[in-house]
């Protein structure tokens, strides 16, 4: 065994984490039993609680039928709301603040429905040019919805020649007194840079536009506080850092200052207050809560999960998975020194992904796959993507990939 890699041993001593909590894939290739896992960016792997509670909730309906919304060991008709706390505590919101609906995309629609009102001199949506191409698409169907020109109406941030982050300064100088909306990712998807979230929001502000922020790559992996950076909204998914599966249900924040008052919403009998809704009224009485973006009932069996996951954040803390995940993050860094890193290089400006330029990343990554047991992520031509996760993933998976991206790169 090489020095290096006792050194890995020696810190995964030191510095454990929680791999215990998770099933994880057997390795296909390699000289390990399991994976090395760094695509928890794209799905998290399954925390081993999930299954028996997930069935303890499938169950409840074989026992109970119909009666289950009210007599489950976990009722149906409030289910929703064991969620509420939790997400909120893990994004800095108020339960009043949160949601959980949906998916990720669906609530980026339903949210600009409220928050983006576009008028002619001020109908612009400014994202950035590495933007989800899920985001790019919702918000130029949005811009077409509205009767404007999606061409012209959507500023796309590109960084500076050269260089391959935004500059937050650069940001700021681009929210001019037509935009109606800024909507970027807190950790983009790409680079993996985490924006200046609170200066932003303020500047967009002052700027006279809404401020919404898409959380996919941030929730569950850097610590968040939308309420007291102002943000007006944000959704997030729940697949990527937050472990709940595989197009799990998505969040919702709406900043208290909106709440209750007349924002547009679309709505079903989801959005009216719990405690009438089963009058049957013709009219809706929206709680003031963000609740009142529901739509449909729920899926009880895609919530389930959500709530499993969840509990593992609530016991173990956002702070110290933080924590945990700059040495990690750090510690792989160290071990790729040299290569060609997009990621900032100061970790205030990164959560738990370092992203390579590296030639012909999809059969690199077929490769550390099959012949090493290592999991990344291509995204063509040339961009490889390797999250280190605070939750399951460990130093001896860091030093394989590095070990193991040598021996194929140089070849
Ligand atoms: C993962 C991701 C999505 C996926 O959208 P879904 O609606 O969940 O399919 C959208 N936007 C961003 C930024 C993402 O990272």
């Amino acid at each position: 065994m090489s020095t290096s890699e006792q050194e890995a041993l020696r810190l995964d001593a030191a510095d454990p984490g929680h791999r215990d909590l998770f099933d994880v894939p057997p390795a296909q290739g390699g000289d390990c039993p399991e994976v090395a896992y760094f695509a928890g960016n794209s799905l998290g792997l399954r925390p081993k609680a999930t299954r028996d509670e997930l069935l303890e909730d499938l169950d409840a309906w074989a026992a109970l039928g119909v009666e289950g919304h009210l007599d489950a060991t976990r009722p149906w008709l409030p289910y929703h709301e064991l969620l509420t706390a939790p997400a909120a505590r893990l994004v800095g919101a108020l339960p009043s603040e949160t949601v959980v609906m949906n998916s990720l995309t669906v609530n980026l629609h339903l949210l600009m429905v409220s928050f983006y009102r576009p008028t002619r001199s001020r109908h612009r949506i400014v994202i950035e040019d590495t933007a989800f191409p899920s985001d790019s698409y919702a918000v130029r169907s949005q811009v077409r919805f509205h009767g404007y020109d999606a061409e012209d109406a959507v500023i796309r941030l590109r960084p500076r020649p050269g260089e391959d982050s935004l500059r937050t300064a650069d940001v700021v100088e681009q929210l001019g007194g037509d935009v109606a909306l800024v909507l970027l990712g807190g950790v983009n998807y790409l680079t993996g840079e985490l924006m200046d979230i609170p200066t932003i929001t303020k500047a967009g502000h002052l700027a006279g536009a809404v401020v919404g922020w898409d959380l996919a790559h941030a929730a569950g992996n850097v610590p968040l506080a939308l309420h007291d950076w102002g943000v007006d909204f944000a959704a997030w998914c729940s697949y990527k850092y937050l472990n709940s599966g595989p197009g799990a249900l998505a969040g919702a924040f709406v900043h208290e200052r909106h709440l209750g008052g007349d924002l547009p919403r679309f709505e079903g009998w989801w959005s009216t207050e719990a405690a009438t809704r089963f009058e049957m009224t013709p009219e809706s009485r929206p709680p003031t809560t963000a609740d009142a973006w529901q739509v449909s009932n729920p899926p009880i069996f895609s919530m389930s999960p959500v709530r499993t996951s969840l509990e593992i954040f609530d016991k173990i803390g956002m702070d110290v998975l933080r924590e945990r995940s700059v040495r990690l993050t750090a510690y792989l860094e160290k071990l790729l020194a040299g290569r060609d890193v997009l990621t900032p290089a100061d970790p205030a400006r990164r959560g738990a992904q370092l992203s390579l330029r590296v030639q012909g990343a999809g059969e690199v990554s077929r490769r550390l796959r099959f012949e090493y047991g290592v999991i990344a992520d291509a995204r063509e031509p040339d961009v490889l993507r390797l999250a280190p996760v605070p939750l399951y993933s460990t130093y001896h998976d860091c030093w394989r990939a590095a070990s193991a991206l040598s021996e194929v790169l140089a070849r």
